[in-house]
């Protein structure tokens, strides 16, 4: 039995310490090995190793408890995946979790943090040249993924908790299948590169390491509770593999009726529990830091009034911002003589298993991020949980054996579905509030509104949105202002295509010849270019201006291009021109170079990215919403995996207008600030 034999290791030094913490050190080794065996993933380590091997993309799915994050890397490594120093890769939505999760692992492998097992999550770092199982948040990985596209050092990256989707999880879903496809690209060619590769990015990274020898990578997708069929899809129809989990029953008690204050209801049924029940450690589930220190206190002072020969309390917080020493306690068995009270964010829902749980407390609410397309701006709020998460809170009380689970609300409550839930909008708050917040993200704004220098300086003497206005700040350092100067034009102006309906199908053959497989920006910057080039045409035959006007009518008439969109498009042109020319911003072109011009359409517009969900659909990144592309853009028949856009329409659908395929990893290198933070 491998996972036995894992543990049979060689011991890390117990020399110089006594007889009786070596042999303490040994019964805990011997329980480790059997809290092990008896996981339900122990049973089921030969079959998950061969669907590793037989598939590139492999789903697992399993009860929160069972072995997954914790064995599975083991098992991996201890099959051979770290071979040629290879490492393997898992990673988690929140930092305790890395943490918590290694410390862990390392224990288990009877080896110190840091050499075999260790994790990474911004400013702390345990890893070292010897790790090959490194636990790491989404967000780390996505930094990584910066400096080496092709996450080389990996064998096997693990996706944990796919089911929490943040916008991490979502970028880097996306990410990984390039890498994957990129890799596997690489190995078919033994390391040949012919520069037949669509993606002109992509070739280059791919002869950046020509000579390395590099395998294909795997993927794991997993979770406690996830739609496989969606992720499945995704990944072109991937393999999912389900793990039985083990329950002990749980009873549970609902309130009779709605409880006013929450908070004041669990530190009740906290000392309920404690002055009524057997033994058996309790969980509470609150909603964040503020809330658990504030029912920690309420817990000291109550718990100063019980009797003397009553046993005690021990309370423990758990919570993302806590230092992570001490989120150690949460795992640390109660004194003898007290009983643990363990506070939580939903952080103890599936990413952290604490032992010894048989009571949960369910308040039933969670705080959520919120976005209000109204305002721009994210929100954290308070509210009711899903049935999912009750029913996941409440297993927690059954991991060891039978259990209590007390939900303080009625037995009605709960929204069915926590995801792809659409938030509701939030009242609207006024148009100044929002331009104010969105001019903050841009960096036009000080957090104390005043005119950031010299961006928000310069973007004020643009008469112009500042979205635009900051694209073409950015456009000047990426030189290709040019460019830009074209696209906020006619983007400024109505619609430039014209498509009379009895003519749909000329209409779009007349299209076809300007556009770019790239997106609707490209496209626009060619109908632009043609344009002119007519212009020069009549010109050049000396044509006075009246009769270049009919030209370049004619030609718009020809190839279905609005006249009056496109004049009125090449006055802001001139006009703009003069202002980022007195600016003494530097109009120079990109040329030819489109990854460029790609990338700084990114840098300027990541506020409106948009990502393709397992499903197929899109969701916006910044505010969650589900979008779809709208029919009129060119990406509309080749869909993305990611893209920014310039506009939201809103009918019976979300649908967003003038996109541009961009690569995910572009966002977290070119707007860190938004997109390259972790929790
Ligand atoms: P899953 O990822 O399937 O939810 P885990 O691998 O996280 O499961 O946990 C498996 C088991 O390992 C848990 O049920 C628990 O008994 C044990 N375990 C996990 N983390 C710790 C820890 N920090 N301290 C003690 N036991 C732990
Ligand atoms: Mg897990």
């Amino acid at each position: 039995d491998s996972a036995a034999a894992a543990s049979d290791m060689p011991s890390f030094p117990s020399s110089g310490a006594s007889p009786q913490k070596q042999q303490h050190n040994a019964r805990r080794r011997q329980l480790i090995r059997q809290q092990r065996k008896s996981l339900p993933i122990a049973s089921v380590e030969k079959r998950l190793i061969e669907e590793v091997r037989k598939n590139d993309t492999l789903i697992v799915v399993g009860e929160t408890g069972s072995g997954k994050t914790t064995q599975l890397p083991q098992f991996l490594y201890d099959a051979g995946f770290c071979q040629d120093g290879k490492v393997i890769g898992i990673t988690q939505p929140r930092r305790v979790a890395a943490v918590t999760v290694a410390k862990r692992v390392a224990e288990e492998c009877n080896d110190q943090l840091g050499k075999k097992v260790g994790y990474s999550i911004r400013f702390d770092d345990s890893t070292s040249n010897a790790t090959r199982i490194k636990y790491m948040t989404d967000g780390l990985l996505l930094r990584e993924a910066l400096l080496d596209p092709l996450l080389s050092k990996y064998s096997v990256i693990v996706v944990d908790e796919a089911h929490e989707r943040t916008v991490h999880t979502d970028v880097l879903l996306g990410l990984l299948k390039k890498v994957q496809h990129s890799r596997s690209i690489y190995a078919n060619k033994n390391g040949k590169i012919l520069p037949d590769i669509q993606d002109q990015s992509q070739y280059f990274t791919l002869k950046a390491c020509q000579g390395t020898k590099i395998d294909p990578l795997k993927l794991i997708i997993m979770s406690a509770s996830l739609d496989a069929k969606c992720f499945s899809d995704y990944f072109g129809s991937a393999k999912a593999v389900h793990i039985q989990g083990r329950q002990y029953p749980v009873d549970i008690l609902y309130t009779y009726q709605p409880e006013s204050d929450y908070l004041d209801a669990t530190l009740v049924t906290i000392f309920q529990i404690h002055l009524e029940e057997g033994p058996g450690d309790i969980l509470a589930f609150l909603t964040g830091q503020e809330e658990i220190e504030s029912l920690d206190r309420l817990i000291q002072e109550r718990a100063r009034q019980l009797p003397p020969q009553r046993s005690k309390i021990w309370t423990t917080p758990i919570y993302s911002s806590l230092p992570s020493e001490q989120q150690m306690n949460a795992f640390k068995p109660a004194p003898a003589g007290t009983r643990k009270v363990v506070l939580a964010t939903n952080i103890a829902e599936t990413s952290v298993t604490i032992p010894g749980i048989k009571y949960v407390i369910d308040p039933g609410m969670v705080k959520a991020r919120a976005y209000n397309p109204v305002t721009g701006m994210e929100s954290l709020i308070i509210i009711p949980v899903s049935k999912a998460q009750a029913l996941q809170r409440s297993g927690r009380a059954g991991r060891e054996g039978p259990g209590k689970c007390y939900r303080l609300f009625q037995e009605t409550l709960g929204i069915d579905d926590i995801i792809g839930f659409d938030f509701m909008e939030k009242p609207s708050r006024t148009a100044i509030l929002k331009s104010l917040e969105q001019l903050i993200l841009l960096g036009a704004l000080t957090d104390d509104y005043k005119l950031s220098d010299p961006v928000g300086r310069q973007m004020a003497r643009l008469p112009l949105d500042p979205m635009y206005s900051k694209a073409l700040i950015v456009a000047s350092e990426f030189k290709c202002l040019e460019e830009m100067l074209i696209v906020v034009s006619m983007l400024s102006v109505e619609s430039i295509f014209f498509s009379p309906r009895e003519k749909l199908e000329e209409a779009r053959a007349a299209r076809k010849s300007f556009e770019s497989s790239e997106g609707d920006h490209i496209t626009l910057v060619n109908v632009y270019r043609a344009a002119k080039e007519c212009l020069e045409k009549s010109k050049n035959a000396n044509a006075k201006e009246k009769t270049m006007e009919k030209a370049l009518n004619r030609w718009c008439r020809e190839n279905f291009i609005n006249y009056r969109s496109l004049r009125h498009a090449c006055d802001v042109h001139s006009q703009i021109q003069g202002h980022v020319q007195q600016m003494g911003l530097n109009v120079s072109s990109c040329g030819d170079d489109m990854v460029l011009f790609r990338r700084c359409l990114t840098a300027a517009f990541f506020l409106n990215a948009a990502m393709r969900q397992p499903d197929g659909s899109y969701r916006a990144l910044a505010t969650s919403q589900s979008v779809q592309i709208h029919p009129s853009s060119v990406l509309f028949q080749k869909k993305p995996d990611c893209a920014i856009f310039n506009e939201l329409v809103r009918t019976s659908q979300n649908y967003v207008k003038d996109l541009t395929r961009i690569d995910p990893v572009w966002l977290a290198e070119l707007a860190p600030q938004y997109y390259a933070t972790e929790d």
